[in-house]
């Protein structure tokens, strides 16, 4: 399903929600984390697999370690949010140890009737225990996923440092508010 590499320099999604998205795929390892972005925003989904999979594992067959499903609180955020002005342009998910590919049921959640579900791109997370080695972005075309991005693993983005000023500025916003 996936065609042709095209790899370059644009920077696509910030940098800042890259390491945002690794830490939230590292901190959910080793199950998948799953998530949206619209523009420079991020929102960090609830993936429910698992209660799925406790109440119909027939139906479920695949546990969090293996799939993803958004929260319904989630699903009407992307519904409400795809006709606002700054609608989610990325979804993204985690791959726990499998490296970052679009599996078939990526594709059978993405697409219905030769159409996208949602009119985004795809990022998949390739992450092990407290690492992320890189991330691929996917886009549809013609049927297909063709691989339109290949971003960098958390150490070669020194996501570390990204996300520990991250921290400190939120530490300085709140006692900010305790000032005021
Ligand atoms: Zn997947």
């Amino acid at each position: 399903m996936v065609k042709t590499k095209v790899v370059d320099d644009q920077t696509y999604i910030d940098k800042s929600v890259l390491c945002d998205i690794y830490q939230h795929a590292i901190e959910n390892y080793p199950e998948e984390c799953c998530g949206l972005i619209y523009g420079s925003e991020l929102r960090k989904c609830r993936n429910i697999q698992n209660d799925l999979y406790a109440e119909d594992s027939k139906k479920y067959p695949r546990n969090a370690r293996q799939g993803y499903t958004f929260s319904f609180e989630d699903m009407m955020f992307l519904n409400r949010n795809l006709d606002g002005e700054n609608p989610v342009n990325i979804i993204y998910h985690s791959h726990p140890d499998v490296g970052a590919y679009f599996s078939r049921e990526d594709y059978k959640r993405a697409v219905y009737e030769g159409n996208l579900i949602y009119p985004v791109d795809y990022l998949v997370i390739a992450v092990e225990k407290n690492n992320v080695s890189s991330s691929k972005l996917y886009r549809f075309k013609k049927n297909e996923f063709i691989e339109f991005m290949e971003y960098e693993g958390y150490q070669e983005l020194m996501c570390e440092k990204i996300n520990r000023k991250n921290q400190t500025n939120h530490n300085n916003a709140v006692s900010c508010i305790g000032v005021v």
